[in-house]
């Protein structure tokens, strides 16, 4: 839901145009992000400095990834902060580490050239309890980018 809130912030900090809609259905133009979170307030009823406070903490934890070192625009880790959930690469390596059959499972799929969502189905074929599907984008990622784990 945070996340929902503030997604529109995100986008425009990537240059987007951002069209919002008015109670009258009338569209209208966003032309800077204060603007923006005066719209996001009125519309979700959550004041301004919350809405902010949401927003820095998803880029922070984006940008203090570590999935990978080199890494600063992660959306699971921006998402975990969010969530005030401990580090997700805390969580993932903890995971990983402690089903090495499912990082085999990945590496070979990885190796077949197969997409993120379909190492994730793989997973939730082959394990009882598969990790999320943001924990698997994340590990992914470090391993392409041949990150020692
Ligand atoms: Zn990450």
């Amino acid at each position: 839901m945070r996340l929902r809130i503030i997604a529109p912030l995100l986008k425009y900090r990537r240059g987007s145009t951002w069209f919002g809609v008015h109670q009258d259905g009338v569209r209208f133009a966003v032309y800077s992000k204060e603007e923006l979170a005066w719209y996001l307030s009125w519309r979700w009823g959550v004041s301004r400095s919350v809405i902010w406070g949401w927003y820095s903490k998803f880029l922070k934890g984006a940008s203090a990834c570590r999935c990978s070192p080199r890494k600063n625009d992660c959306a699971p880790c921006g998402l975990a902060a969010l969530r005030d959930e401990p580090r997700a690469d805390k969580g993932e390596s903890r995971w990983f580490g402690d089903h090495p059959a499912a990082a085999d499972v990945v590496l070979r799929a990885l190796s077949e050239r197969r997409s993120i969502r379909l190492i994730h189905q793989a997973l939730q074929l082959a394990l009882p309890k598969a990790p999320s599907y943001e924990t698997v984008r994340c590990f992914v990622g470090a391993l392409r980018l041949g990150v020692q784990r």
